[in-house]
């Protein structure tokens, strides 16, 4: 698939050597899609270098002349956002309860929440690395 201007893409940033801060996705939206000039005879490389505007979570920064990288999604690079894994965490109950079971059980689990929101956090959104 060929980018186009305002579609979004992820970036992906450079860790930091001592790897405080891994190589990770970030929001990018395509600003300008460029051209491969290569020697005649030359094979061009894959994929299609873009202008981007990234968004970190605590800023943006513009970059352009960005190669797109699907297979190894190395650093400085842009790929289409892959796609969400099916086995996502997510809880299944499967059991048969009475109404007043049931009831019990999500009382359960709504306090254990809260309690859990009680001990540590300020804010109830975890935000990965930095923060
Ligand atoms: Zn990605």
């Amino acid at each position: 698939m060929k980018p186009s201007v305002s579609r979004v893409v992820h970036y992906v940033s450079f860790g930091t050597p001592g790897g405080e801060y891994k190589s990770e996705c970030r929001a990018a939206v395509v600003t300008e899609v460029g051209e491969v000039w290569v020697p005649e005879g030359q094979q061009p490389p894959e994929g299609t270098p873009v202008g981007l505007a990234v968004l970190n979570p605590s800023g943006m920064f513009f970059n352009r002349g960005v190669m797109q990288d699907e297979r190894d999604h190395q650093g400085g690079t842009w790929h289409w956002p892959e796609r969400e894994p099916d086995n996502s965490p997510q809880v299944h109950v499967n059991a048969s309860l009475s109404p007043a079971q049931a009831k019990q059980v999500t009382e359960m689990i709504q306090a254990a929440l809260l309690q859990q929101a009680k001990r540590g956090r300020t804010t109830g959104i975890k935000l990965p690395g930095r923060g």
